[in-house]
């Protein structure tokens, strides 16, 4: 399965291929004939990285046939965002930038007093959208 040359992405590999037997199961529930668009929301706290996922979804896609094969993955960032018990700030997380690296993360100190936040949003990954293709409404997509 895995191609040669390219060093594997494991924990995306193994999200995506939860991603991917939920939609499967999903798809047989619908009795879709093919799966066409999955839009997925990915919290920055995830540490997952985008195109290791598309990677991981190509190989599910591609393994295990229709109803799944073809689809097309989208991928959308989602923020992550806190709350601080102590001054009761609620919104984004501090980001730290390592401008050398090019690299930047969420941290969880407080940006208006430095405690610790609770993180609120940003830790899932969250499947938004599936886009079927249900046999008996021809050619009418059904959003789930
Ligand atoms: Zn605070």
């Amino acid at each position: 399965m895995p191609r040669k040359g390219r060093e594997l992405p494991l924990h995306e590999l193994s999200v995506m291929s939860q991603v991917a037997d939920s939609i499967i199961r999903l798809a047989k529930e619908r009795q879709a004939i093919k799966v066409e668009n999955v839009h997925i929301q990915v919290g920055e706290l995830t540490f997952l990285v985008d195109d290791q996922l598309q990677f991981a979804w190509e190989i599910y896609t591609k393994d295990l046939g229709p109803p799944l094969e073809g689809a097309v993955l989208t991928l959308e960032r989602l923020q992550a965002r806190g709350s601080c018990p102590a001054c009761m700030y609620s919104g984004p997380l501090k980001v730290v930038e390592f401008p050398e690296s090019h690299f930047s993360t969420p941290v969880l100190d407080c940006p208006e007093c430095g405690a610790v936040v609770e993180v609120t949003e940003g830790r899932d990954l969250i499947i938004r959208d599936i886009r079927l293709q249900v046999p008996d409404v021809e050619g009418v997509t059904e959003d789930v």
